[in-house]
């Protein structure tokens, strides 16, 4: 009975905010105006080493992502010069939801209304303007873990969360997530192999007609990661060493068919 009430409620939601999905979508892909990305910082394991991190982080940390955006578009002709601004919001103590990596489809279309509702009233600022798109930046001390917990980027809501290392040398790797969760964002879909991380050819590939083929110099934003041969792959340190690939371009609506 639950459950039947339960999905009755999540799809008279659902009918609810499709008008305001496709609202956002033609927005964000017009790429007209700025689109103005906002940053809130939280410290997602409570650990002080996060909480120094955050306390030291100014906007001009997250300026590759802009310069990213705007190098990147104006390959494909967007003639708009500043496409993206990102402004770092002051940091909020509440976490999003998490999903269970086991959640199945209805359980993600749970989490992702749960996530919604938590970015309407988290992401709030007194006195400041309201971000187009909103991003959740969870930081962990480098110390407590190997590797942090999958990012996710979602375009219906616009909303994306990022899973970062609190550590300097990891500002440039955090930016290409940023990058990468924010083209989720505007429409783009995974480049890679969802089982083993490979970059899928010839659509993840920064550079698809280079001869040899390996290594790959850079890599393809929904990539994420260059070839270096067939079966080795390797993050880029910085936003200096990724493009947009023509698939990803198409998906956002930097070209059209
Ligand atoms: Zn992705």
């Amino acid at each position: 009975m639950w459950r039947k009430v339960r999905t009755a409620i999540l799809l008279l939601v659902l009918i609810g905010v499709a008008g305001h999905t496709w609202r956002d979508k033609v927005t964000t892909q017009s790429w007209k105006d700025t689109l103005w990305v906002g940053i809130f910082p939280l410290n997602a394991d409570a650990s002080p080493t996060a909480q120094q991190y955050i306390a030291g982080l100014k906007a001009e940390d997250f300026e590759p992502v802009e310069r990213f955006f705007e190098r990147e578009s104006r390959r494909f002709g967007v003639l708009l010069t500043h496409p993206v601004h990102i402004e770092l919001y002051p940091q909020s103590s509440e976490l999003p939801p998490e999903l269970d990596p086991h959640a199945g489809p209805l359980g993600v279309a749970w989490w992702s209304l749960k996530l919604r509702w938590f970015a309407a009233h988290a992401a709030v600022a007194p006195d400041r303007a309201p971000p187009r798109i909103r991003i959740f930046m969870l930081y962990h001390d480098a110390a407590t873990l190997q590797s942090v917990p999958d990012s996710h980027g979602l375009q219906k809501g616009l909303i994306g969360v990022v899973h970062a290392f609190a550590e300097p040398a990891m500002a440039g790797s955090n930016n290409v997530v940023i990058a990468h969760e924010l083209m989720h964002t505007l429409g783009a879909t995974d480049k890679y192999d969802l089982g083993t991380g490979a970059p899928l050819y010839p659509n993840g590939f920064a550079d698809p007609d280079r001869r040899p083929l390996y290594p790959q110099r850079r890599a393809e934003i929904m990539a994420g990661r260059r070839a270096l041969s067939a079966r080795d792959f390797e993050m880029p340190q910085n936003l200096g060493d990724v493009v947009v690939g023509p698939g990803t371009a198409q998906e956002i609506r930097w070209t059209r068919r």
